[in-house]
């Protein structure tokens, strides 16, 4: 039996957390009940899922659909598409049947890339790879969630971008049933033999643009950007809970992109803090940050884990970022130390993720 694997590679950068994280891990479950009941589909589809962020982790390796199990999605610090693009290419070496005079292999896998932020690391290692090897052998859609991705960078592994600008529940929902239905459309396609090419499904009616790949590679031919910048349009920052010792990540949201107004000076609005799970977060993050001064950011929220006052303490002794109460006594998760919070200004240096 021949199959068709289609591979999700996904973005679980810090940026991501909170909504769009939430929104991709219901989009997969969506994509996965509906295949299920598509005949084509269930008969020859193979799903496989890698998440990436400052490394790269396979969630779930090339399963049938039946077995399929929609997982968790973590998040870690940077965006290493690099490191995503290599287990992609190790797994598809490893786990794709290959034509050979003797067997005919699997259908040309499909690849979706989601990705909402530039890459922290540099791929030219990786995109050379993959352009000279992998490229003409499979059918990779790059989305764009959101459009703070310098398409340039995708235009330089495919031909097939999409930009899904809106990021509402919508949206989201309408982009999950195109992928689904492309999907389908390429499982019938190879079911009645006709190639092995990609059919995606029309556009219509949702919000995805077409980029035009040949073009921004011509307008951007020497404008490649390099790596190891932090992304400027969130700015996430890793806290614990000083009541559970969980971890958390604060997401600020520079204030064009916000639809309030911010006070003179400052450059970032808060979104909200968001519950993670830190042993995740810890091995799927490069090491790198990047300073940020709190004078550049306004808001805070209250604890996702305990429900203290304030997400955004920082510990006079480690500088690192904890939850605290007004007038009782906080006890640092991270070093131990203990104080009371006063209610003192003053700005600071605060480490941040690569996003
Ligand atoms: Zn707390
Ligand atoms: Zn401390």
């Amino acid at each position: 039996m021949r199959r068709l694997p289609v591979y999700f590679l996904v973005d679980v950068s810090e940026s991501m957390v909170g909504q769009p994280i939430e929104q991709v891990q219901d989009g997969m479950r969506t994509i996965i009940q509906s295949l299920r009941v598509d005949p084509y589909a269930l008969e020859t589809v193979w799903v496989s899922i890698i998440a990436f962020a400052g490394k790269a982790r396979c969630l779930v390796p090339l399963t049938e659909l039946y077995k399929f199990y929609p997982p968790v999605f973590p998040i870690g610090g940077g965006t290493s598409l690099a490191r995503g693009l290599e287990m992609l290419m190790d797994d598809i070496d490893r786990n794709v049947q290959k034509t050979t005079r003797e067997i005919k292999g699997d259908w040309k896998p499909i690849i979706f890339i989601f990705t909402d932020g530039n890459p922290t690391d540099d791929c030219t290692a990786a995109f050379r790879r993959w352009n000279e090897k992998y490229r003409s052998h499979c059918n990779l859609v790059a989305v764009s969630i959101g459009d703070n991705v310098n398409v340039l960078t995708l235009a330089q592994i495919t031909d097939e971008i999409l930009l899904l600008k809106e990021t509402d529940t919508e949206s989201f929902s309408k982009f999950f049933k195109w992928v689904t239905a492309s999907i389908a459309n390429t499982s019938v396609s190879v079911a009645e033999q006709d190639g092995d090419g990609l059919k995606l499904a029309p556009t219509a009616g949702i919000n995805l643009d077409k980029v035009d790949a040949e073009e921004i590679r011509r307008e951007g031919r020497g404008k490649e950007t390099g790596a190891h910048q932090a992304d400027d349009n969130y700015v996430v920052i890793h806290g614990r809970c000083c009541n559970t010792k969980s971890h958390y990540l604060v997401k600020y949201v520079r204030a064009e992109l916000l639809n309030r107004r911010l006070p003179e000076g400052a450059k970032y609005g808060i979104l909200d803090a968001y519950p993670i799970d830190g042993e995740s977060y810890e091995q799927l993050s490069s090491g790198e940050s990047a300073q940020i001064n709190s004078s550049l950011l306004r808001g805070t929220s209250s604890c996702p884990c305990c429900g203290n006052e304030l997400s955004v303490v920082t510990c006079g002794n480690c500088g690192r970022l904890m939850c605290a109460a007004f007038e009782v006594s906080n006890k640092c998760p991270w070093c131990g130390e203990e104080g009371t919070l006063s209610s003192g200004g003053g700005s600071f240096d605060l480490g941040r993720g690569l996003g």
